[in-house]
């Protein structure tokens, strides 16, 4: 075969195409010295606000860090729950973990992928009971009052907000949005009739700035954003040793700053994230208009409100295992994300879940492959893909029939 390999995620082009303005902007921070805080984080920071549409953004060192320091600063920690789903990246239970909580699950939609709003609700009216002196409710699992809820924007889809605010609303829970995988993600609110981007709807949401996600640093770094100052206050703190004033230490913290390097590229880069995610749903199009019709395969779900930033394009279909290997063979580059649900992984066989608790997610576990999805993809790299795609299925298909 003489056909170049189409890679699962393109990093090396949009660093060459902004070698010249990234380098110039190193060699600011080596004239300056000017290596952690300063003018660079506090414009990157006031920029990226603005792009969500929040009054206020804390650059730290990684997502998980702004996952971690998220809850800790709106008070949840040690004797709390925390519910999520386990169909996503560690970090978002290790961030609760660590902030001192116990992670329990509810499984996602199967058309979203995102948390299944029903089983929520399912789950807050069934599995706790109402503490009457907190107005919270209590899980009769862990015993341990429930304090938050983290819905995830999985691969660029915001979960369903409009849901998961009015049942926080009543329970009295926190929102904190793992907009790690949704930089720029819109969801249109049926409650307040206007759309919002992702990261501007729960009390506070944590981004990751891991190199490949919609908006990457050239190594690790995140954000929190939040309208709450106060939130903001506390988290500028943890970032930073529990200090607001130098050596003055209010709270014992962390060191989870965000360096004024990677800021000041995330600063250049967020320039051009409308753009890149505009390709994006260009490219989701394209598949979709190419694998619509075939049988065999289940394309992602947008709702017709939204629009979700396809930070990965996650098509289902029996034996993926199969499906991955031929592409891999015709070098073409997938991901899984992610093979194993969270509750079946050996880290969390403490928390006493068991095969068959989380079925959406366990099924979808055995059927999902992302296919190569970056601004860049060409369509003749995609017409490579469902080429491959497409006979697979037609294969597949009719040996099933
Ligand atoms: C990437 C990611 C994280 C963690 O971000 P890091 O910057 O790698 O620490 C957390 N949650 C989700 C859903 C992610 O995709």
């Amino acid at each position: 075969m003489t056909s170049e390999p189409i890679p699962f995620l393109d990093l090396c082009t949009p660093h060459r195409e902004l070698e010249a303005e990234l380098l110039q902007l190193v060699q600011q921070a080596f004239r300056t010295a000017g290596f952690i805080g300063g003018p660079m984080l506090e414009a990157f920071e006031r920029a990226f606000a603005e792009f969500c549409s929040t009054r206020y953004c804390v650059g730290v060192s990684s997502g998980t860090d702004a996952l971690r320091f998220a809850p800790m600063a709106a008070g949840i920690g040690n004797g709390d729950t925390v519910v999520t789903v386990p169909n996503t990246f560690i970090a978002t239970t290790e961030a609760i973990t660590q902030a001192g909580a116990q992670p329990e699950f509810v499984d996602i939609d199967e058309r979203t992928y995102t948390m299944d709003v029903d089983k929520l609700r399912e789950y807050l009216e069934t599995m706790c009971w109402p503490d009457s002196t907190t107005r919270s409710v209590i899980s009769h699992r862990t015993g341990k009052r429930l304090a938050a809820i983290i819905p995830v924007h999985l691969y660029g889809q915001m979960a369903d907000m409009d849901t998961i605010l009015g049942l926080a609303e009543r329970y009295n829970l926190v929102v904190i949005e793992d907009a790690c995988q949704a930089h720029g993600a819109e969801y249109f609110s049926k409650r307040q009739t206007r759309s919002y981007t992702a990261g501007s709807m729960g009390r506070a949401a944590a981004f990751s700035f891991y190199p490949g996600k919609n908006l990457g640093a050239c190594g690790e770094a995140g954000a929190v954003t939040t309208n709450d100052e106060e939130l903001a206050r506390t988290i500028r703190m943890l970032r930073d040793h529990g200090q607001a004033k130098k050596y003055y230490h209010e709270i014992e913290g962390y060191n989870g700053k965000l360096d004024a390097i990677q800021a000041g590229i995330l600063q250049i880069k967020l320039g051009h994230l409308a753009e890149w995610n505009e390709k994006r749903r260009t490219c989701a199009q394209r598949y979709q208009e190419m694998l619509g019709s075939a049988e065999g395969i289940i394309l992602p779900y947008e709702g017709s409100s939204g629009k979700a930033v396809y930070h990965l394009y996650v098509v289902r279909v029996h034996n993926r295992d199969e499906l991955q290997r031929r592409l891999t063979a015709a070098a073409i580059g997938t991901g899984i994300h992610y093979p194993i649900p969270l509750h079946q992984q050996s880290a969390y066989r403490t928390l006493g879940y068991k095969r068959g608790d989380f079925p959406i997610t366990e099924r979808l576990a055995a059927e999902i492959l992302s296919l190569p999805m970056f601004p860049g993809l060409t369509p003749a790299q995609q017409s490579r893909v469902v080429e491959q795609v497409l006979e697979f299925v037609g294969l597949t298909t009719a040996q099933a029939a």
